[in-house]
């Protein structure tokens, strides 16, 4: 899996279901697949590049007697997801639909030509300083995100801080922070491995000097972090959508794991849609707020501890 979210509810599911946890291997998206398995299951995800990217490990670890089947709900297998399969594994053929979903079948004609993985995409930022690459299910893949364009023109004072990128993505907002404060220590967070693995070689480019100002982690929140550990800046462009459906709870177990990290006086900085109720939860937790800048569509908003 990309995400140690779901990677932990997993886990949690196995133990609710009385299985055994030893019996299962857990491996990040940047990992490679074992060889030649019985059986491939895939759960299909949304994203293409996603699928392409798994297709193209899974292309280089097919056995002989290795069976594939994948599902999806049957509105999202179309037919560019199945020409990938087609693509990476050979003839593919599909079940009929069961309660919404249907089975993707895929039986590889050994020995495969094997293709390359697609490469992560890159794009630049404005001022065209900076280049950044992307794993396959990077937010922002395609461009710089609007609201984490407004959020690194305002960005607080990071002179000498211990600064985190919450939710770092890519990496942007804690790149720029890197590009403009020599005497700084970043912490990129994320709880997508592809992304924080994007963070850290965009780093390595960009800052090739700078990698120990830096720290990476995987971490849901800030949940990894013990508690001895403090920042001065939290800097966020928290998540509202997860799946299809706007949601807020990761932005508020965000800002709640943040004034709990923060050292006396630390700062809290977030960009928000203007739609969504930052504000309130700001001033309950912290007891007020700052409007830093705002347009039509965003606020950059701020708060102490
Ligand atoms: N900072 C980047 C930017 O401004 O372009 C990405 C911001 S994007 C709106 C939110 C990020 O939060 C995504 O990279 C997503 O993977 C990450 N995220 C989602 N849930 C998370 C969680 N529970 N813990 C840590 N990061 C999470």
């Amino acid at each position: 899996s990309d995400s140690l979210v779901a990677q932990t509810a997993c886990q949690k599911n196995l133990t609710a279901n009385q299985l055994e946890e030893a019996n299962v291997h857990f491996l990040d998206s940047m990992s490679s697949l074992p060889k030649a398995p019985d059986w491939l299951v895939i759960k299909i995800p949304k994203s293409l590049a996603l699928l392409e990217y798994q297709l193209a490990q899974v292309q280089t670890i097919v056995g002989e007697n290795t069976k594939i089947v994948a599902a999806a709900k049957a509105k999202s297998i179309q037919k560019s997801t199945l020409s990938l399969f087609e693509k990476y594994l050979g003839p593919t053929h599909t079940s009929l639909a069961k309660k919404k979903s249907r089975l993707v079948f895929s039986k590889p004609t050994l020995p495969i030509a094997i293709l390359p993985s697609p490469e992560p995409i890159s794009w630049q930022s404005d001022d065209k300083q900076l280049t950044l690459i992307n794993y396959a299910n990077v937010f922002a893949r395609q461009q710089m995100d609007i609201g984490a364009r407004l959020l690194a023109e305002n960005l607080p004072n990071c002179d000498g801080k211990r600064v985190v990128d919450l939710g770092c993505g890519n990496g942007i907002i804690g790149l720029t922070v890197l590009q403009n404060y020599t005497d700084c220590h970043v912490t990129f967070v994320d709880e997508s491995y592809m992304a924080v693995a994007s963070a850290r070689k965009n780093v390595e480019s960009n800052f090739p000097d700078r990698m120990s100002q830096c720290t990476f982690a995987v971490s849901n929140c800030l949940e990894h972090f013990d508690k001895q550990t403090s920042f001065d800046n939290i800097i966020c462009n928290p998540p509202f959508h997860q799946q299809n459906t706007v949601t807020d709870h990761i932005a508020t177990q965000m800002f709640e794991d943040s004034k709990m990290k923060l050292a006396k006086g630390g700062e809290l900085r977030v960009i928000g849609n203007r739609h969504l109720d930052y504000p309130q939860k700001l001033k309950r937790l912290f007891g007020g707020y700052n409007v830093i800048a705002s347009d039509r569509k965003f606020s950059v908003l701020s708060s102490n501890k």
